[in-house]
């Protein structure tokens, strides 16, 4: 199967259905324990030293393991992403576009997402054949996507930990390249999960904002009688909604994490209130611009939120380690039992 690469979610039911396998670079750049390493490659090509480590270490991850095609998604993600896909075309990478409409209106969706289809089918297929095709795959990949949000509940059972949510769900912007194989890997997960007795912590935390690239604040905070139990944006990688969906185009205009700040507030407030979360903590990347969201992010949601913000290193530094404390032991006192 030919690889392709992507930058962010995009419909991922489009490439499956032409026969690609898919790579999300962001989970080839964190996981890999040379992730530093993609981000040199970065910086030694000439990306500034105030960029982004997530666009640095995507660019790395792209050179050093031969990819060379990928899709970049040109609106409603990050605009400095379309700088990385002109430097990447300049490599010789075939680019595919994608835009997340910035009219968040069904029919904007539809459009946005047939241009996309265009790019992956000849025209020896009919237009039903080809939707018949991406509707079948979105069925097989809904297999998984029941697994990932079955792990999400047993998060909020305190019977997953906050740093399997958030593996179990990020994955599922590329099923880690081979569906199948992932949806095996997410049943074996849940049977195993399923028969763990709950570690019920007295603090239930939100995560928001883009995934870590501190993923031991997972296991941190795990140590202060607190769990996260609610992956705010990893969680929408996974769609959990899938179900209301009629189909591809649905799905994708209820994925909330490319529209307006408002539009996601409402939804981190439902979850809030479902889950009974008593505090939330707003990650951000070191030279991000939605670092500025946080303003309103504080205003507007209804519980104690605590910025904290990552750079290139994946393990949490001695100050925000004091500050989550803080945080942890204000929302203990706050709780008063
Ligand atoms: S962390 Fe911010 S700047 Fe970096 S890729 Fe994501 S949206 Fe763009």
């Amino acid at each position: 199967m030919k690889k392709i690469g992507i930058t962010t979610t995009v419909p991922v039911e489009v490439l499956y259905a032409a026969g690609y396998s898919v790579v999300d670079l962001n989970n080839i750049f964190i996981t890999s324990k040379d992730y530093l390493k993609y981000i040199e490659t970065a910086e030694r090509d000439g990306f500034p030293k105030s960029l982004c480590a997530w666009i640095k270490g995507i660019y790395g991850a792209c050179i050093e393991n031969g990819i060379d095609e990928v899709v970049g998604v040109i609106e409603g993600d990050c605009s400095n992403t379309k700088s990385l896909i002109e430097v990447l075309k300049s490599r010789g990478i075939k680019i595919y576009p994608f835009s997340y409409p910035t009219k968040h209106t069904l029919e904007e969706v539809k459009k946005s997402i047939d241009d996309f289809i265009k790019l992956f089918f000849d025209r020896k297929l009919s237009d039903f054949e080809i939707k018949e095709k991406i509707e079948n795959t979105r069925q097989i990949l809904n297999k998984g996507r029941i697994l990932a949000r079955e792990i999400d509940e047993l998060t909020y059972d305190f019977k997953a930990t906050g740093l399997e949510n958030h593996i179990y769900q990020v994955s599922l912007s590329d099923f880690n390249g081979d569906v199948e194989e992932y949806i095996k890997i997410l049943d074996e997960k849940v049977k195993e999960i399923e028969l763990r007795k709950p570690n019920t912590k007295k603090i239930k935390l939100a995560y928001i904002g883009v995934p870590p690239m501190i993923s031991d604040i997972y296991d941190f905070v795990e140590k202060y009688d607190a769990q996260v139990v609610y992956n705010e944006v990893q969680r929408e990688f996974a769609f959990p909604r899938f179900d209301t969906a009629k189909d591809i185009y649905e799905q994708y205009y209820d994925y909330t994490y490319p529209y307006s700040l408002e539009f996601r507030l409402r939804g981190i407030e439902k979850i809030i209130k479902e889950r009974n979360i008593d505090g939330v903590i707003h990650y951000t990347q070191a030279f991000c611009y939605r670092a500025i969201d946080d303003i309103v992010i504080k205003k507007k949601l209804s519980i104690p939120v605590l910025n904290i913000e990552g750079d290139k290193l994946n393990c949490l530094d001695g100050r925000t380690k004091i500050r989550i404390e803080a945080f942890l032991d204000m929302l203990l006192d706050l709780k008063g039992d």
